[in-house]
């Protein structure tokens, strides 16, 4: 049985960056992009006043002086009329800077005078060149490349790429996922079980996973386990980047996911991992044109389902989008209490993080099993228990993964 680095490298190894395809910039969010962006505009895009108040020439000012106000300038303006000295301009934030003047005084400090608002007393000492005016260009020049190649995009490069105009980008498109629950037990979450059946809970999890992972999911429902009805939605799953199944991969009399895989042209890459919960994890390719199709069969068990699709699934599909092949993020942590759960697996066991006294510290539950998907749901993190034949200590230091 292979370890989880290994199973790692392998699936590494598969997973390359889905060919890069030109997406409407307001669509792009997560995305990675593909090709440097370069701006077509200065921004800002001339001397900007970045007060309300007057354009005066700085060196025209000493406290109490009267000038005439020449123009009013508001944002989306262009000023007429030069300042000189004697003269301001009054000015919104944002309105470009008349010629001639050099500093903005903020209108607070300053005093309309004379019936007509036709002259305004200054009351600012210390006028400086250049104060409260950004020059043209000093965020960013027309020309200069602003978002480089691999940036993920979040809200904030939406915005960087709406004022440099580049409304159509190059990015690597989110993989499709196709989630396949497979298992005669199942039944709809809508639908109360009957005798010997239970919900299907790791469709609308894998569904979530996968969406918050960077893909674009297509659940396909749940597959009877029977070869016909397992092969047809097997293909449909196939027409995605990834097929995510989950159940019937263990050594059951109706786990026939690995063979109607087999059939339908996926190569095994890897079955079974040494880790616990999720041991039975299976995962293949599919050879094609456009690039190898990767096929995750995760045990049926809920936890374990979660598990390795954290561990596995998640490097993968980031690594399919144009991001690092990076494994989920964990921490050391100073164990909060004695445990005694062991195993000759490594364990990736549900519990809480929590700060105490500037240390980390975590807290195993009281976990019943990878059937126990309810205890897992108070978890903020798994905690990774190496093969041990003797407990775990108060205070010894484990590597924890974030949930
Ligand atoms: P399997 O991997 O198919 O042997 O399933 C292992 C265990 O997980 C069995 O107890 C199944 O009933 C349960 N199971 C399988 N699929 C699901 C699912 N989609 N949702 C909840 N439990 C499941
Ligand atoms: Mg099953």
């Amino acid at each position: 049985m292979i370890s989880v680095e290994e199973a790692l490298e392998r699936i590494q190894q598969h997973a390359t960056p889905r060919a890069s395809r030109l997406m409407q910039a307001t669509e792009s969010l997560g995305c990675v992009l593909a090709a440097d962006i370069q701006s077509d505009v200065d921004s800002p895009p001339h001397d900007k006043a970045l007060m309300d108040g007057y354009a005066v020439v700085a060196t025209d000012i000493e406290p109490g002086v009267e000038l005439s106000i020449r123009e009013e300038v508001t944002a989306g303006d262009v000023p007429t009329k030069r300042v000189a000295p004697g003269t301001a301009t009054r000015i919104m934030t944002g309105a470009p800077i008349p010629d001639g003047a050099d500093a903005v005084v903020m209108v607070e400090r300053t005093e309309l005078i004379g019936g007509d608002e036709s002259v305004v007393r200054i009351n600012s000492d210390n006028v400086k060149s250049g104060q409260n005016i950004m020059p043209r260009g000093q965020s960013i020049r027309s020309g200069d490349v602003v978002l480089r190649t691999g940036r993920t995009i979040r809200p904030i490069e939406m915005g960087v790429l709406a004022e440099c105009g580049a409304t159509e980008i190059s990015v690597y498109p989110r993989p499709s996922v196709a989630i396949l629950s497979t298992g005669n037990e199942l039944v709809a979450p809508d639908t109360r079980p009957k005798a010997g059946q239970i919900r299907n809970s790791n469709g609308p999890m894998l569904e979530a996973l996968a969406q918050r992972a960077g893909g674009t999911a297509v659940n396909l429902g749940v597959g009877r386990d029977e070869r016909d009805d397992l092969e047809q939605l097997v293909r449909s799953g196939l027409r995605e980047d990834v097929l995510v199944l989950s159940g019937g991969v263990s050594a059951g009399v109706l786990d026939l996911v690995p063979e109607v895989l087999a059939a339908n042209g996926v190569e095994q890459v890897f079955h079974k991992v040494h880790l616990k919960p999720g041991k039975p994890v299976w995962f293949g390719i599919k050879s094609d044109a456009k690039g190898d199709k990767l096929v995750f069969g995760l045990p049926g068990n809920p936890v374990s389902s979660l598990v390795c699709f954290e561990l596995f699934v998640r490097p993968a599909l980031g690594s399919l989008a144009g991001q690092d092949f990076s494994s989920i993020e964990r921490r050391t942590a100073h164990l909060a209490t004695r445990h005694s759960r062991y195993s000759d697996r490594p364990t990736y066991f549900p519990a809480r993080l929590f700060e105490c006294a500037g240390q980390l510290q975590v807290e195993p539950l009281a976990w019943k099993g990878s059937a126990d998907l309810r205890t897992l749901a108070d978890a903020n993190c798994l905690a990774l228990f190496p093969p041990s034949d003797s407990a775990f200590a108060e205070g010894d230091a484990i590597e924890v993964f974030l949930l």
